[in-house]
């Protein structure tokens, strides 16, 4: 059947159910997921069209760059025609995945954006675990596929993140310190150069090297990644310790003593510190052992010093990776964050400015719920009304709204008054 604009939003908007089905293994053992086809190379959306606000959002609700036309190119030709169309307009060119570039990256004003969404085959070699992934996949289709397989691919936690970005940008995640990048993984790419012109890595190698983590403004439209997967470890277990009302001096001690007990863990471990105006979470989590020497001596650290201190018992990763999946989106970003912090030293100035913001009132004193409201008013008045059905309708296709801050699962609470001293 062809299609037109109007089955091919239909398809889209019942995408989810169709992938939970194939993921969960009603259907025999497939190792290409059926993702909804869209027929044409590619379609023009403007901003008149229905599909175009779901074509258009990215994860940051923030950014409200609105493009001239976005082009759903489904096939390496489509992005060849498209090419040649935003030469023979002038239009300036943008290229989105998973849309979760912070800075809003992926989108351009009055330009064109190429959204290779509709690029979403998924294939597992099973005999060299070779997953070859369209650059329109996102991590959850490709953790369903991986691990009903038995397999899994090294990469950041957040379900919606596209397969592409991340690659392209490094792919850091829990399982970074044992097992590396996302971008390690990455044995080759197709792409499609300014010129027009199909590109392989597979006999153009520096592409290749160009592209593990080379950064996000690449050279051309990446259309097809090749990664090897490994094999999913078995056990996932993982701790988190909450401490509230700190102030400057208490986040410090609690800060050196995280530094200092993360240097012991080892590298199947792996450790997140979560600040929230004046309260913190520390996650701990490892495919290890849990009682292996530095995981329990992190323990007992971060159990001394902190008001509560939770855990879960070891669950298989189809269980655990969904927990950090995040929000479907978009949302309003008052966070920032970063993957690495060598020590004390890099976080000192910024503890200042946090605390000195907090004294005078800032940004700490928002609740998330009243930040939430206020920016689901926000994004009411300056955003179409379309917008906001489209990203119901997909924290609905994700199958329930997941907690948030994803530290969802069976924990077992051990509270514990704060002790302001420490030791
Ligand atoms: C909530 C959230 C959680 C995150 N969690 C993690 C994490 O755990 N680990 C981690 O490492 N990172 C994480 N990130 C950062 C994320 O990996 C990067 O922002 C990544 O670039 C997003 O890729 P995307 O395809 O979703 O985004 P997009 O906004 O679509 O693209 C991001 C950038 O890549 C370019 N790009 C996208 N697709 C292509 C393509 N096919 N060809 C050429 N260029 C392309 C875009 O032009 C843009 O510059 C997170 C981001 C968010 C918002």
């Amino acid at each position: 059947m062809m299609q037109t604009r109007r089955t091919f939003l239909r398809t889209s908007a019942a995408a989810g159910a169709g992938l939970f089905t194939e993921v969960l293994g009603a259907s025999p053992a497939p190792t290409v997921l059926a993702l909804p086809h869209q027929t044409e190379d590619v379609i023009f959306l403007t901003p008149d069209d229905a599909a175009y606000a779901a074509a258009r959002e990215v994860h940051n609700a923030g950014i409200l760059t609105k493009p001239k036309r976005i082009a759903m190119c489904a096939t390496e030709n489509g992005v060849q025609q498209t090419l040649q169309r935003a030469k023979s307009e002038g239009w300036p060119v943008a290229v989105k995945s998973g849309g979760h570039s912070f800075e809003g990256f992926s989108l351009n004003d009055d330009g064109l954006v190429i959204n290779v969404s509709p690029c979403n085959e998924l294939h597992l070699d099973s005999r060299t675990g070779l997953l070859t992934a369209g650059a329109g996949c996102r991590l959850r289709d490709v953790n369903r596929l991986l691990l009903s397989k038995g397999r899994f691919l090294p990469a950041g936690s957040c379900a919606t993140v596209g397969l592409a970005g991340l690659t392209l940008g490094g792919g850091y995640g829990m399982f970074a310190r044992k097992w590396g990048l996302t971008c390690d993984h990455l044995r080759s790419l197709r792409m499609v150069d300014g010129t027009g012109t199909i590109r392989d890595s597979v006999t153009d190698p520096d592409l290749l090297w160009a592209a593990r983590g080379g950064g996000n403004g690449h050279f051309g439209i990446v259309t097809q990644l090749t990664l090897q997967t490994r094999v999913a470890p078995r056990a996932f277990s993982s701790w988190k310790f909450r401490a509230y009302r700190l102030n400057q001096a208490l986040t410090e001690k609690l800060l050196e003593a995280w530094f200092d007990a993360t240097a012991a863990l080892p590298n199947d471990a792996f450790s997140a510190w979560i600040m929230n105006g004046t309260q913190v979470t520390v996650l701990l989590t490892t495919t290890g052992a849990p009682e292996e020497k530095g995981v329990a001596a992190f323990r007992r650290t971060l159990t001394a010093l902190t008001n509560k201190a939770t855990s879960a018992a070891p669950v298989p990763l189809t269980k655990a990776l969904p927990w950090y999946y995040g929000e479907a989106g978009p949302v309003s970003f008052k966070n920032t964050s970063a993957g690495y912090y060598k020590g004390m030293a890099d976080l000192k100035g910024a503890l200042t400015g946090i605390f000195q913001g907090s004294a005078h009132g800032a940004w700490p004193c928002v609740s998330n719920q009243h930040a939430r409201r206020r920016n689901r008013q926000r994004s009411r008045r300056s955003l179409p009304a379309s917008r906001i059905p489209v990203s119901r309708r997909s924290t609905g296709v994700l199958g329930k709204r997941r907690p948030r801050g994803g530290f969802a699962g069976s924990y077992r609470e051990d509270s514990r008054p704060y002790r302001a001293s420490g030791n």
